[in-house]
């Protein structure tokens, strides 16, 4: 069955790279029947804390993406933190000390930096050279008696290759060496010689084992069917798939996916001036848009569709169909599926979410009622983020109406032909015709209107043409009745009234 897992290390907030890996994660198990596993990988202790963990797992729920075992709901695999697994950690290293697949390295940390200098002298891999690989039992008795600190160090067979089949990236590895396949994205390998690996720890002096010993062992105990991950782990799977052999735990299918890169095609990472999911939810974004726009960094369903729900991406999603080339990470489009998002919400539910932004931001001080019906109904068109809403409210209420129809002067550069319908504008205000008309809402407004048609002789776009220009100063915009509506409101009790700009 299928069994995946989710691994943050809870060093900060769930940032975009890893929301889309719990993302491809959550769509695999779904789609398959399977489960999804969160575990967190807090072994560097010093640098995890309880209150990271609990923001990615609110990231995680905020996007909707629900685990099946792992804090919180617990399961038959637990305990879900590599914190509280050290015993099995050692179980497992004591198994490989017995069959000699790892041995005790007492080398000093000065002895190794020395090797390191060496190798890099000539030119060799920095792999370990030291003599414990074969060191016989009476000179590790004698250390051992001595009280000699030691680790455990893995014994990587001398010769031969190894290779895993990759579900994004196939057989196909090419040696190139990673890190500089950094920069290009299209190629990762999939297949390293091992004789330049060398022997690494698996558990450090103070009994502490190291990550990639801990994935293993926890992937391989938790029943993990499938890694999915990003591909800068490719090196970490090398080790990880020594240790599965050499345990004798079934290999789990891998995929890695590639980076999220800047515009720039540069590593994300270091350029993003916004990586983290947090700052999306906080900067008004929906996790309907985040989720569709995650998905589609390396993912498309091979049609012209880009439009998908949380459901929607369950039915077409398959690991086959995502892309081994980088995915650029683009913010305009990512409003503007946010956008799509925020329009295809139940009307309530959008209204709803709009007048708690204006209440919250302070330009209403009620957040329902019918000024916010209309409001929102009107100016949906022109917002991606609802944060963007304030913007298209406050424009809209600080058009110095009163201003413009009272001064002829303050209008906006017309041409000639508007002044006289100007200077009839201005007579209807100051008579309180117009005040009148729209006290009546959009329907005075419409009467008003066809009167002052046929008074002026004007109709069509000789009419509605000069009446918005001088009304909002701008040749185009949303509909006028509700627009002169809405502006006529600034002001009135529970609108505040914005500078008029
Ligand atoms: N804890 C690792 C990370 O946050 C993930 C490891 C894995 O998926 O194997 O990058």
């Amino acid at each position: 069955s299928v069994r995946v897992r989710f691994a943050p290390s809870p060093t900060g907030n769930l940032h975009v790279g890893g929301a889309r890996t719990a993302l491809f994660n959550y769509l695999f198990a779904r789609s398959k029947g399977g489960k999804l596993v969160l575990r967190i990988e807090d072994t560097d202790l010093e640098r995890s804390t309880r209150e990271s963990e609990a923001a990615v797992l609110q990231d995680l729920q905020w996007l909707g993406l629900d685990w099946d075992e792992g804090p919180g709901v617990g399961g038959d695999f637990g305990p879900y933190r590599q914190s509280e697994r050290n015993a099995l950690y050692k179980q497992y290293a004591e198994k490989l000390l017995e069959s000699g697949q790892v041995y005790r390295c007492f080398c000093s940390s000065e002895e190794l930096v020395k090797m390191k200098e060496i190798a890099k002298l000539k030119q060799l891999p920095p792999v370990y050279t030291g003599k414990w690989a074969t060191a016989s039992d009476a000179e590790v008795e004698q250390e051992l008696e001595k009280g000699t600190p030691f680790t455990y160090r893995f014994r990587v067979p001398k010769e031969g290759s190894l290779k895993i089949n990759d579900l994004i990236r196939g057989e196909k590895g090419l040696s190139i060496d990673v890190l500089l396949l950094r920069m290009c994205d299209s190629v990762l390998k999939v297949s390293w010689n091992l004789d330049t690996l060398g022997d690494f720890v698996v558990m450090r002096s103070n009994g502490q084992p190291v990550y990639n010993f801990c994935v293993t062992v926890d992937d391989a105990t938790m029943a993990i069917s499938h890694v999915i991950r990003a591909e800068e782990h490719l090196p970490n799977t090398l080790r990880q798939a020594l240790i599965y052999k050499a345990l004798e735990f079934p290999m789990p299918q891998f995929a890695h996916v590639s980076l999220i890169l800047a515009p720039d095609r540069s590593d994300s990472s270091s350029n993003f001036c916004v990586t983290l999911i947090k700052q999306y939810r906080e900067m008004g974004f929906l996790p309907q848009g985040m989720v569709n726009y995650l998905a589609l960094l390396g993912w498309g369903d091979g049609t012209e569709n880009e439009f998908f729900t949380l459901e929607q991406l369950v039915e077409k999603f398959s690991i086959e169909r995502v892309n081994k080339s980088g995915a650029i990470f683009d913010s305009t489009k990512l409003r503007w599926m946010n956008g799509l998002h925020l329009k295809a919400l139940p009307s309530e539910k959008l209204t709803k979410l709009v007048g708690e932004q204006w209440k919250s931001a302070g330009i209403l001080t009620e957040s329902e009622g019918s000024f916010v019906d209309e409001a929102v109904e009107l100016l949906k068109d022109g917002i991606d983020v609802v944060t963007d809403s304030d913007n298209v409210l406050l424009n809209l209420l600080s058009y110095p109406l009163h201003a413009t129809l009272a001064s002829p002067e303050a209008k906006p550069a017309v041409e000639d032909k508007l002044h006289e319908v100007a200077a009839s504008l201005v007579a209807a205000y100051d008579s309180g015709e117009i005040p009148k008309a729209l006290a009546e809402g959009q329907s005075g407004w419409q009467k008003w209107v066809k009167a002052f048609g046929k008074s002026t002789k004007r109709k069509g776009k000789s009419l509605f043409m000069p009446l918005r220009v001088l009304l909002t100063g701008k040749l185009h915009g949303p509909e006028m009745a509700t627009s002169i509506v809405l502006i006529s409101k600034a002001g009135s009790p529970g609108i505040v009234a914005p500078q008029a700009g």
